[in-house]
């Protein structure tokens, strides 16, 4: 194995903050094994975000500007990612669990013959192998699975690692690529979801409502918290499923799986298939008015009350504390 491969997905214009994580421990990793560190971006503007990739360490970014990479197209990624892959001949090909990379990494492990391992929440390099730790069984067990052959395809979840500024300077090397004109399927159009505003998988911080936030007043408090936090809105399925929250912002099992910095969860009462979605989260508020809710075996911090006598002193406080 000579060098370690991330993809570096672009969304709205932008690196997403979890290929950026995936890249800090793809360098730590080939620090420590003596290899190099490689990246590649595929967008019309890829060169725009080669300075920004190069101050996490990369030592050759691959880039293809085709305008087919304007959205996504599964068929185009997977080609120009088998001929970034013949070219770069990395050992590990890494990438962050986004939505986008989970159309792509089976056709991908498929065209290259390769080991894949999805969604898991650390990896390291044992001799010739890879060795993951994923998350199973919404998330009450975790498997360490190891993984042979070359190259190795891993996806780890947003959150998993830190990001960590190494600057280098990168060389740029623009990949051989040509789509084929007859695309089996083309993405038309993305439909955002109603206040769906921060993408859940990138935010800093979210809080997420549960059955206990009752009506309105009840929303607009975990609205007026989360627009003080600058922090994306989430539920569990007892809320998306009664129709108060667009069924994208559902988090847990059958829902998005995310780590912010911090989660607070507010009424909710914390079921395993909920806690599969935010176990992985830094730092974890609850607030319930159960003082036995099985969210504060989770929590790192809990408070004890009535949502709609807490939360307007709390958000106060933390108005406060921001002006100062
Ligand atoms: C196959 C399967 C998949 C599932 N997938 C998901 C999933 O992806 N995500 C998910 O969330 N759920 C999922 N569920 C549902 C899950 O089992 C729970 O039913 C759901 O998470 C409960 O949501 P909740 O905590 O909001 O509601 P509840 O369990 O009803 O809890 C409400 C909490 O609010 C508290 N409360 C009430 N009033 C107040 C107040 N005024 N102030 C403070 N606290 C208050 C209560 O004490 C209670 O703890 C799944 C279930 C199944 C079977």
């Amino acid at each position: 194995m000579n060098s370690i491969l991330t993809y570096i997905a672009i969304a709205d214009g932008k690196i997403k903050r979890s290929s950026l994580e995936v890249l800090s421990r793809c360098k730590e990793l080939a620090n420590e094994n003596g290899l190099t560190t490689e990246a590649v971006v595929l967008h019309p503007n890829a060169e725009s975000f080669t300075d920004q990739i190069s101050t996490y360490g990369a030592d050759t970014i691959y880039i293809n500007t085709h305008e087919v990479f304007t959205s996504h197209n599964n068929e185009a990624i997977v080609e120009a990612l088998t001929t970034t892959a013949e070219t770069s001949n990395a050992g590990i090909l890494a990438f962050a669990s986004t939505e986008g990379v989970k159309d792509v990494l089976g056709a991908l492990a498929s065209k290259l013959n390769s080991g894949v391992v999805s969604d898991v929440s650390s990896f390291s390099i044992e001799g010739d192998a890879v060795k993951a730790t994923r998350p199973v069984m919404a998330a009450k067990m975790m498997a360490d699975v190891t993984v042979t052959g070359s190259p190795v395809l891993v996806s780890v979840r947003s959150g998993s690692y830190e990001l960590t500024e190494r600057a280098s300077t990168a060389s740029i090397s623009e990949i051989e690529y040509s789509p084929s004109t007859d695309f089996k399927a083309v993405l038309k159009e993305i439909l955002s979801a109603q206040g769906d505003t921060i993408d859940l998988n990138e935010a800093e911080a979210i809080v997420a409502a549960g059955r206990g936030v009752k009506d309105e007043e009840g929303r607009a408090l975990i609205s007026e918290l989360a627009s003080v936090l600058n922090a994306g809105i989430g539920a569990s399925r007892a809320l998306t499923e009664a129709g108060d929250y667009d069924p994208s912002l559902q988090i847990g099992q059958t829902g998005k799986v995310v780590s912010p910095q911090l989660y607070i969860a507010v009424g909710i009462s914390g079921a395993i298939q909920h806690v599969a979605g935010m176990a992985n989260s830094k730092v974890i508020v609850a607030i319930n008015k159960d003082p036995d809710a099985p969210i504060f075996e989770v929590a790192d911090y809990g408070l004890v009350g009535d949502l709609y006598k807490v939360l307007p002193p709390f958000i106060a406080a933390i108005k406060e504390i921001k002006q100062n």
